[in-house]
């Protein structure tokens, strides 16, 4: 596929903006006076732009992940990143994305906000991706497959054949979007970036990595793409805080891990205390860290919930997810209340 003919031409066409520290590499050998960005000249840590090139997390995050340091953008969460993919691909008022709803709510509301239009085709009653229904679609102007997996909410992987006949059957970008991959019993498709130049994978600093509250989300595709989503990006859209917190939490990858794996143990546990539960109809298998659970009355379970100091998230107005509440696995301490509650509505 030649991924040029899919970006708008206003993007093609432009050049990205040139940040006061690109023309020139910091020397560690040398002291320099910096006069050329207007900042204040008074050290507090934080008077100085960020790094736009994100040079240090870049290449603590392609050891993480695998991946050549060409291979990376960064964004104010993954959100920014969906943003900008589809700011590169999309022309307002003409082309279009597939989402497979129920599903992350973001991929609509960029839609909508960029003037692009949303087709849905919704999952199965499985929960599965109906492949030939999108295969069907065709037209240059749909220009984007969101693909969510493990998705949000429903919880689910997707069968690794059918992700991966749609990266190589569709006719344009697909996005992975892994936000929860780290709980899944699935592989990440990272790897599968260097063979497919229309894929991009994207993950987050806001689940498994405990960082949602320094909003970094990753995206990860070959050098064009990148290239193309580091054009258009605000150059400084990673604050200082941001990359150092980051920097730090990732040195510490082990308590990660082992948070990843209590949240696992829990996910069992709850499940197994939640199937005792007269009015939970069904518990849907979950490679998150999160359970999408159907109950009798999903505004009754809900408000109980609340009254005794439990918020969980009613997702009944999505399609397929009537009187579905998504709870998420909290500390062993926190599911301990929740059962205790629940056990006595
Ligand atoms: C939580 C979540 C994200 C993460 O978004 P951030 O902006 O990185 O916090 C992305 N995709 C899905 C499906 C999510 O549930």
């Amino acid at each position: 596929m030649n991924i040029d003919t899919l970006v708008r031409n206003n993007i093609k066409n432009m050049s990205s903006y040139s940040s006061a520290r690109d023309d020139f590499k910091k020397l560690n050998d040398k002291k320099f006076i910096y006069l050329d960005a207007n900042e204040s000249p008074f050290e507090n840590a934080i008077n100085r732009y960020p790094d736009n090139k994100h040079t240090e997390l870049t290449k603590v995050v392609s050891n993480i992940k695998n991946v050549n340091v060409n291979q990376i953008v960064f964004g104010n969460g993954t959100d920014e990143i969906l943003d900008l993919i589809v700011r590169v691909f999309c022309n307002p008022n003409k082309d279009k994305i597939i989402t497979l709803p129920p599903t992350y709510g973001m991929y609509d509301v960029i839609a909508k906000t960029n003037g692009v239009e949303n087709i849905e085709i919704p999952l199965k009653s499985d929960f599965s991706i109906d492949k030939n229904e999108i295969l069907k679609l065709s037209s240059s102007c749909i220009k984007i497959l969101f693909l969510c997996s493990p998705n949000n909410p429903t919880g689910n992987s997707f069968d690794t054949n059918d992700l991966t006949d749609l990266i190589k059957g569709f006719n344009g970008v697909v996005v992975v979007d892994e936000a929860y991959i780290d709980f899944s019993s699935k592989q990440s498709l990272i790897s599968l970036i260097n063979d497919n130049n229309n894929l991009i994978i994207t993950q987050t600093m806001s689940k498994a990595y405990g960082m949602a509250g320094i909003r970094l989300g990753m995206g990860f595709s070959n050098q064009k793409i990148i290239n193309y989503l580091n054009k258009i990006k605000p150059p400084y859209n990673i604050n200082v805080l941001t990359e150092r917190k980051a920097l730090e939490e990732l040195n510490k990858i082990d308590e990660i891990k082992k948070n990843i794996d209590l949240v696992l143990n829990q996910r069992k546990l709850l499940l197994s205390c939640l199937e005792k539960l007269d009015f939970i109809e069904k518990i849907y298998k979950s490679d998150s860290n999160f359970l999408l659970v159907k109950v009798d009355n999903a505004d009754l379970r809900y408000n109980q919930l609340l009254k005794n100091g439990i918020i969980v998230r009613d997702r009944s107005n999505q399609p397929l997810c009537q009187n579905c509440l998504r709870i998420t696995i909290g500390t062993e301490n926190e599911n301990k209340s929740l059962i205790k509650i629940l056990n006595q509505l």
